[in-house]
């Protein structure tokens, strides 16, 4: 296709392409601002494509006229490994709540007494904007170009993640006016995921795991996406998340650099410069006009393409917000109005029950699907039969919905004067839904469980067979609940230990339950089966030799993930792991005495039944044995573990034959976010070595190993004196296997 521009340096001279370059550039900016900011464009899209695609052809051309700010380069290369940190040059705060009207009656109460003990004149103006829920980011301007974005962490610094800001749309490049020319302006507000690219991406991301077979990664809510798309590793990616942005707030530095003196006046200067400013902004110099604008936006909320959970009210002079100031967490001049939880009503059609990996049967409703807090859902657990009762929720009630803390579905109750005539209380089944088998009441642990308690029951198999291969457990990758659950169906697994058998050939031939026109395999088949008719799809060799590699890498896991992945009744990893590290094997753990379980911090009676129990069962002996047989690891590699401490940090040489262990006695504490290991591979590095690696910090701690986001814990270890390591000095020790000397204790 010809070219309706061309770019002739011979004609133009590299003077005439730099001029043309930064016409196209302002135009661009221009109607990018149009678009994405004020919803309004002017030109068409062909039209504005043609004006990028002209700027992509010169700088094509002259290369060394590219810049950083320039539209073109909204995706950049990767990032790298990491997300540097950022220090915030004034501190992120966060906000305090008013949960209902009489808090915020109370914040205005605190607001004009503090400002007339400091006999201000008494005119007070409020600014309302929408809380809107996404997440945190800052943006530095230098010579009008955006330089540098990040996120809140821990409000003191947070992380660098200019590379993925510079692909949303909204975000200026540039300044559409610089009125400080060279020097430096920061601005904050909120990068937010529209809840229609939150559904298409969700959406997005179970096709996907359907293709590859794996569990779908979906995120919970779009504050999650949007929160997740900032910090991907690649910026393509973010790219394609379609993010936006409200910017509405700028540290004093630069607003007074600026020469502002309200937030008023703030909010009109972001918007003049090409940041998009959310079109729901009132200023009222009266308490009512606020509280107005509250119960308004509550209104509001579902009508939008975002989320919001709440308004914000700024006290609008920036001279009275500086006298009122800061509390530890939060400025005294603003509150965040929190919305109440929203709840809808719909239409409760079954109550089905679930047979978890322990046998326990949990009762879940089921109903039409209804939108609340942003997403739609169509199933809540009811926990359990009491729960049921007193709730007293009855199939074909209308019952309410809502999000608890905005987030895990849970239905409210029923709405009865809706009740069908005849209807009557729900029961709990008295057999098991999946095996059949009668099921009892456990009133033993936190709440009232029914449970199946046979051995075959195949609900209780698949349960455990997932459970096996989770994440903190065996971690076997591409082996998802369908595909688990056909090759039951194949009758390959019985239980856990068969997974260690399954071969190639085997995986390979297992039907995913999809299927496909026959046509597509090939014209002879065609001719025998006619055009249109469909033959099962199996898993094929590449994801079979895949799945059965993963099998193998997971003999390699320590014990404590093999006792946890066994799913006894109340061994978490975190008891699993103390359970290791007390009794180092298996062998140990069968010889040990219940009174001897029992008095291990973090153990205590109940876990200390159920462990023997499950222990002394045959069946669960036999399942033990084959595993060992099948190369599974049933100690602790270290040989640590036999007589050790529990959880008190120990001295070095308590360990009896881990004495040699270089880290022995030391306490490790995590915190914040670490790049080149994940928190769990830190924690197993560091515990291979001898160390524990306990949740919090005390006195006891030997060192705190903090990456980007570290808050309290960091806070707390600076108080009491405890050395600071970065991961790379973690990694150093974990490579070298000793504490360099500068760090030793
Ligand atoms: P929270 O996370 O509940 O402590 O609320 C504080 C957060 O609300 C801030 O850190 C901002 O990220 C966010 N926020 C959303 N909209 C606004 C707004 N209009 N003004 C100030 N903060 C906002």
């Amino acid at each position: 296709m010809e070219r309706l521009f061309k770019v002739d340096d011979e004609l133009m001279g590299v003077d005439g392409a730099l001029l043309r370059i930064e016409q196209l550039r302002k135009e661009i900016e221009h109607h990018s601002y149009l678009y994405y900011a004020l919803d309004a464009p002017v030109i068409s899209d062909a039209a504005f494509d043609s004006l990028m695609r002209e700027l992509e052809l010169f700088e094509e051309r002259y290369p060394h006229l590219i810049t950083s700010a320039s539209p073109t380069q909204r995706v950049g290369g990767y990032i790298g490994e990491a997300f540097a940190p950022v220090q915030h040059l004034e501190r992120m705060y966060s906000l305090d709540n008013a949960m209902n009207e009489e808090e915020l009656s109370s914040w205005f109460d605190r607001v004009e007494s503090a400002l007339e003990a400091d006999q201000q004149s008494l005119t007070i103006e409020y600014v309302c904007e929408l809380k809107i829920d996404g997440a945190s980011i800052a943006m530095t301007y230098k010579g009008g170009a955006l330089a540098q974005a990040a996120t809140r962490g821990d409000g003191f610094t947070g992380e660098d993640i200019t590379a993925n800001v510079r692909t949303i749309k909204d975000v200026p490049l540039r300044l559409l006016e610089d009125p400080l020319h060279s020097g430096s302006i920061e601005v904050r507000g909120e990068a937010y995921m529209p809840r229609q690219a939150f559904n298409c991406l969700n959406e997005e991301l179970e096709l996907e795991a359907e293709h590859t077979g794996r569990q779908a990664k979906t995120f919970a809510n779009p504050r999650n996406a949007a929160a997740g798309s900032l910090r991907q590793k690649d910026p393509q990616i973010s790219a394609n998340r379609k993010l936006a942005t409200f910017i509405y707030a700028a540290p004093e530095a630069s607003t007074s650099a600026l020469g502002l003196s309200s937030q008023w006046e703030l909010l009109e200067w972001l918007k003049a410069s090409g940041f998009h400013t959310n079109p729901s902004l009132m200023l009222f110099k009266e308490r009512a006009g606020v509280h107005h604008f509250c119960t308004e936006a509550i209104k509001l909320r579902g009508q939008l393409d975002y989320e919001i959970d709440g308004v914000v009210i700024k006290v609008n002079s920036f001279n009275q917000q500086q006298r009122l100031g800061y509390t530890s967490k939060a400025p005294r001049w603003a509150i965040a109005f929190k919305f109440p939880p929203e709840e809808k009503t719909t239409l409760l059609n079954a109550i089905v029950v679930q047979v978890g990996r322990t046998g326990v049967l949990t009762p879940v409703a089921e109903f039409d699907p209804v939108e609340v807090a942003g997403s739609v859902i169509s199933r809540a657990t009811l926990h359990n039969i009491d729960e049921v009762l007193r709730k007293d929720v009855r199939v074909g009630d209308t019952v309410v919905i809502r999000k608890a803390g905005d987030v895990i579905p849970e239905v409210v109750g029923p709405v009865l004067s809706l009740r069908p005539s005849g209807s009557r209380p729900w029961q709990m089944p008295t057999a098991c839904p999946s095996c059949g088998s009668s099921v009892y009441r456990d009133d033993e642990g936190s709440g009232a469980a029914v449970r199946c308690l046979s051995a075959e029951c195949p609900a209780q198999l698949l349960e455990r067979l997932n459970h096996w291969v989770s994440r903190g457990a065996m971690d076997i990758d591409g082996l998802g609940p369908k595909l688990i659950k056909k090759l039951v169906e194949q009758g390959y697994l019985h239980d856990v230990a068969d997974f260690y058998l399954l071969t190639q050939e085997q995986v390979a031939l297992t039907p995913t339950g999809e299927e496909k026109y026959a046509r597509s395999i090939s014209k002879e088949k065609r001719a025998e089966t006619g055009d249109y008719e469909k033959i099962p799809v199996y898993v094929g060799n590449t994801v079979a030799a895949k799945v059965i590699a993963q099998i193998q890498a997971s003999t390699q896991r320590p014990f404590a993930r093999v006792l946890f992945g066994l799913g006894i009744r109340n061994v978490g990893r975190q008891v699993a792991e103390i359970l290791v590290q007390n009794h180092g094997s298996l062998e140990a753990l069968a010889a040990a005495k219940q009174e001897d379980l029992e008095v291990i911090d973090g153990v205590g009676p109940v876990i200390a039944h159920t462990l023997k129990e499950f222990l002394n069962t045959k069946h669960n002996q036999d399942l033990l044995k084959r595993l060992s047989e099948r190369g599974l690891c049933l100690k602790e590699e270290s040989g640590l573990g036999a007589g050790g401490s529990a959880t008190g940090l120990g001295v070095a040489g308590e360990a009896g034959a881990g004495n040699t262990l270089p880290l022995l006695g030391m306490s490790f504490v995590l915190t914040g976010t670490l790049v080149e290991l994940t928190r769990n591979e830190a924690e197993e590095a560091l515990r291979a070595l001898g160390a524990k690696t306990p949740g919090s910090v005390s006195s006891k701690t030997s060192y705190i190993v903090a990456g980007p986001g570290a808050g309290s814990k960091l806070h707390k270890a600076e108080k009491l004196n405890i050395p600071v390591l970065s991961e790379e000095d973690l990694l150093n020790i974990l490579s070298k296997e000793e504490l360099p000397d500068s760090s030793r204790a």
